[in-house]
């Protein structure tokens, strides 16, 4: 969490449309600025850029936000680096790090302890005598020196406590502890996790070292041994390699996931550096995010006989959930990166990754080998599992593609598959991503200038504060925000500021920009807010007219005549106001 003071600080000194002119070619139009969206394919310029409010927004596509926001989607960062660069940018110093919800002190301490045993590990590989056969065994496996220091390879001495003994006095062991580097023995004391192994650092995505790998050098079981989960570190958080590769995967704008460390470092070897390790083959949803942030091309290249497991299918399909493009390179039997590169060269590998296949032919070839297409029950299967890939692809046009592609390939009409596909989508709850433009966009046109106005000007606020309450929105979210404005004491909110506080909520962000935007192309503000708190008035009065119809009946029913009165007196007081209202407008 970076301190909402900080943030304001930055947004104070940066413009938001110095920023986005680097990037894209801004028209001056009346008080904003336009272009064609850089987001969507966009012919009329739709992207809107406002220095009074600090936002951007498009009306084609939607999407919306402050500086941040911005940079966010253009650059592809995350949003602590993107903080970072434009407090950089204007001289701001930002306190270090809380990324993993630890506090500073001690992320900085585990931090400092992993970096020591790092260095402690790289110096023994280097200098001991001990560790002779590691480097045999690197020479042995063509791994170059460049490459195992751009990896800060190491190794771990045979002995039971070596490390300990070193970093002992120097790291408290608690930490040693914590860290999964040393473990207590029965009797007290402590002895070294990392035994006689080649040692892998493993790199948070700003470099930090946050765990490591073990390797074996002979076939004794565990092959390989990783530091333990913690509050610093998990495993499925995390792509081995995705630190030294990040510019070269933004770069070619694709990624190559391998399953281990020896792939990934065959890989940056032999020339194909936009790759990063899954540590398993199946990817968690986290990895998946960590891959989006940074491109939406994913070439899977794990060892044949791993890539069919059902958990690699369901991380692949969580890729197709997340609108990521997913390709399958296929290593001949027996291979996997390391051993295909050394054998058949660079070159080679580099065509294997041309030919991948899409996910639709690769899970299709394996259900084939599986099923016999040429009957009807062999059909039947292989179109239910397929339909079931298609139900999570988020591009339309792909998904029909793919539909009349299976179609001819088991020769059934496509009515017949789509038939097949509505009965396994209504079966779905529906994904996150379609519900939340849905409820967006009922918020009405009402509630949207009305927060709109509440942000352009004070006077709009200080009226809006008499006039209006948080009943008369109807959307969960637009009152959720109307109710931070109104409750914002220092006076001083602005809808760049207001879109720090929904950094997680990209709804709240679409609210509030495309309010904003909407009020920019008024021709009269202040008709158009008058209107809007009319037509806000009475439609509440018609909602308590519906509600007192009700309670008038029920008195009638019962004979109530004191009660029918008083009831039909505010009626009528309900309805004078109505007239008022007609009158006004
Ligand atoms: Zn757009």
């Amino acid at each position: 969490m970076i301190p909402d003071a900080l943030l304001n600080q930055i947004q104070d000194r940066t413009d938001i449309v110095e920023i986005i002119s680097a990037y894209v070619p801004l028209k001056r139009a009346g008080q904003n600025f336009k272009a064609p969206c850089p987001f969507h394919h966009d012919k009329t310029p739709s992207f809107i850029v406002s220095p009074g409010k600090q936002i951007f927004h498009c009306f084609g596509c939607g999407v919306g936000g402050n500086v941040f926001g911005f940079l966010m989607k253009y650059e592809k960062n995350d949003f602590r680096e993107v903080v970072q660069a434009l407090a950089d940018r204007a001289g701001i110093e930002i306190p270090k790090d809380r990324r993993s919800g630890l506090e500073e002190e001690r992320f900085a301490e585990y931090a400092k302890a992993n970096q020591w045993a790092l260095d402690f590990y790289r110096n023994f590989l280097l200098k001991e005598s001990q560790a002779e056969k590691a480097r045999a065994y690197l020479k042995k496996r063509g791994l170059l020196d460049v490459t195992t220091a751009a990896f800060g390879l190491g190794f771990a001495p045979a002995d039971w406590d070596r490390f300990y003994e070193a970093l002992r006095g120097r790291v408290a062991d608690p930490i040693l502890e914590k860290l999964g580097l040393i473990i207590p023995k029965k009797g007290g004391g402590y002895y070294d996790r990392f035994r006689d192994r080649l040692i892998f650092p493993i790199l948070d995505t700003r470099g930090t070292c946050v765990a490591f790998g073990g390797r074996v050098l002979d076939d004794s079981l565990p092959k390989y041994l990783n530091s333990p989960e913690s509050d610093f570190y998990s495993k499925g958080r995390n792509l081995y390699g995705l630190y030294q590769a990040k510019k070269p995967i933004r770069d070619r704008d694709a990624v190559v996931i391998v399953e281990g460390y020896m792939d990934l470092i065959a890989c940056h070897q032999a020339g194909v550096q936009h790759v990063a390790a899954s540590l398993g083959t199946a990817l968690t949803s986290e990895q998946v995010r960590l891959i989006k942030r940074n491109t939406k091309n994913v070439f899977i290249l794990y060892d044949a006989d791993k890539a069919g497991e059902m958990a690699t299918l369901r991380g692949l399909e969580l890729c197709l959930e997340e609108g990521l493009e997913v390709k399958i390179v296929r290593l001949p039997q027996g291979h996997d990166p390391d051993s295909f590169i050394k054998e058949l060269g660079a070159e080679k590998f580099r065509q294997a990754l041309e030919g991948a296949k899409s996910l639709f032919d690769y899970k299709l070839s394996l259900l084939k080998a599986q099923f016999d297409v040429r009957s009807v029950e062999g059909k039947v299967k292989i179109a239910n599992e397929m339909v079931g890939l298609f139900s999570k692809v988020q591009n339309e046009i792909l998904r029909s593609a793919w539909t009349k592609e299976l179609a001819k390939e088991l020769a059934l009409s496509e009515e017949a598959l789509l038939a097949e596909m509505q009965k396994h989508t209504s079966r779905q709850r529906p994904h996150p991503v379609e519900s939340r433009a849905a409820v967006s966009t009922s918020v009405s046109m009402m509630e949207k200038l009305i927060l709109g106005l509440m942000l352009d000007h004070e006077r709009f606020l200080s009226k809006a504060r008499e006039e209006v309450s948080l009943e008369d929105f109807q959307h969960p979210k637009a009152r959720e925000i109307i109710k931070r404005i109104l409750e914002d004491e220092s006076r001083e909110i602005t809808p760049a500021k207001l879109i720090n506080f929904y950094e997680q909520d990209p709804e709240s962000t679409h609210i509030i920009s495309l309010a904003c935007a909407e009020v920019e192309t008024l021709t009269d503000k202040q008709k158009a807010f008058s209107d809007c708190v009319l037509r806000m008035k009475s439609s509440r009065i018609r909602n308590e007219r519906e509600e007192l119809q009700g309670r008038i009946a029920a008195a009638q029913r019962d004979g109530n005549k004191n009660r029918l009165t008083k009831l039909l007196y505010d009626f009528n007081q309900l309805n004078k106001g109505m007239k008022e209202i007609h009158e006004k407008k």
